[in-house]
C-alpha cells in the first residue's frame, strides 16, 4: 500500500486545476466510499487521480480514470488555461496522456489506477459494472457536463458517492452546468448532500 503523504507529494507537483485543500477533501470523501469500483471522468495530468488513487489503495478499490486526453473546449489555444507545453508537436493537439502516465507511475499507483482513454460518451454505454464512487470533472459545457451526469450517475449504486467538481453557487465564480447538475441531483430526491469543500461537492445516492 502506498503512503498517502508520498502520493500527495507527487500531486503537489502535478499540473492541474484542483487546489490542494480540495484534493485532500477528495481523498477524505473517497475514504468513506464502500465497495471497490470507482471511476473519474476528467483526469488531465492526473492530479485528482492521485487523491482518489491514494484512497483507493487503502480501500482495495480499483480506480478507472477516463479521459480522451486532448483537453476540453475551455482548455484549447486561446483560452486562459491553455498550456502550450502539453501540445504534441506531431499533430498540434493537446495530449496529456504521457503526463498522466508519468504521474500515476511516480506515485506508485499503477496497480490501483486503470486508464480509460477515449470519449466519455463512447465508453459509458460499454461500462456495465456498478460504481461505488463517481467523480465528475470532465468537460464543463452545457451539453458535455449534463451528458456525463446522465450517462454515469445511473451506474452508481445506492449508498455510492457522486463527487462533483467546479460547483459554484455564485455565477461570478464559474460556469453554470456543474451547479445546475448538483441542484438537479438534490431536487430529484435520488441523492443527499454529504458535504462540500470549495467547489467540490459530495452526494450519496439514496435510491
Ligand atoms: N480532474 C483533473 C482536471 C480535469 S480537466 C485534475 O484534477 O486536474 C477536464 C478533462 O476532461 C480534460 O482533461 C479533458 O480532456 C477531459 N474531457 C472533456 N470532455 C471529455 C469527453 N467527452 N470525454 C473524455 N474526456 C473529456
Ligand atoms: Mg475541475
Amino acid at each position: 500500500m502506498r503512503n498517502p503523504a508520498s502520493v500527495f507529494d507527487v500531486a503537489r507537483r502535478t499540473k492541474g486545476f484542483m487546489p490542494m485543500v480540495e484534493g485532500l477533501a477528495l481523498f477524505e470523501f473517497a475514504r468513506h466510499a464502500r465497495g471497490t469500483t470507482w471511476l473519474e471522468v476528467g483526469a488531465w495530468c492526473g492530479k485528482s487521480t492521485l487523491y482518489l488513487g491514494a484512497a483507493a489503495t487503502r480501500a482495495g478499490a480499483t480506480l478507472f480514470s477516463l479521459d480522451h486526453h486532448h483537453g476540453s473546449e475551455e482548455l484549447q489555444e486561446g483560452w486562459p488555461h491553455f498550456d502550450p507545453t502539453l501540445v504534441d508537436p506531431a499533430d498540434g493537439r493537446l495530449n496529456t496522456l504521457p503526463s498522466w502516465q508519468r504521474t500515476v507511475a511516480d506515485a506508485g499507483l499503477e496497480e490501483t489506477v486503470i486508464g480509460l482513454v477515449g470519449r466519455s460518451e463512447v465508453i459509458a454505454p460499454h461500462f456495465a459494472t456498478p460504481l461505488n464512487l463517481l467523480f465528475l470533472d470532465g468537460g464543463h459545457g452545457d451539453v458535455v457536463a449534463w451528458r456525463d451526469f446522465r450517462d454515469w450517475a445511473p451506474k452508481v449504486v445506492v449508498g455510492g458517492l457522486v463527487l462533483l467538481h467546479d460547483v459554484f453557487a455564485n455565477p461570478e465564480d464559474g460556469g453554470r452546468p456543474p451547479y445546475e447538475i448538483y441542484c438537479h441531483a438534490l431536487d430529484s430526491g435520488d441523492f443527499v448532500a454529504r458535504g462540500a469543500v470549495g467547489s467540490l461537492h459530495a452526494l450519496e445516492r439514496r435510491r
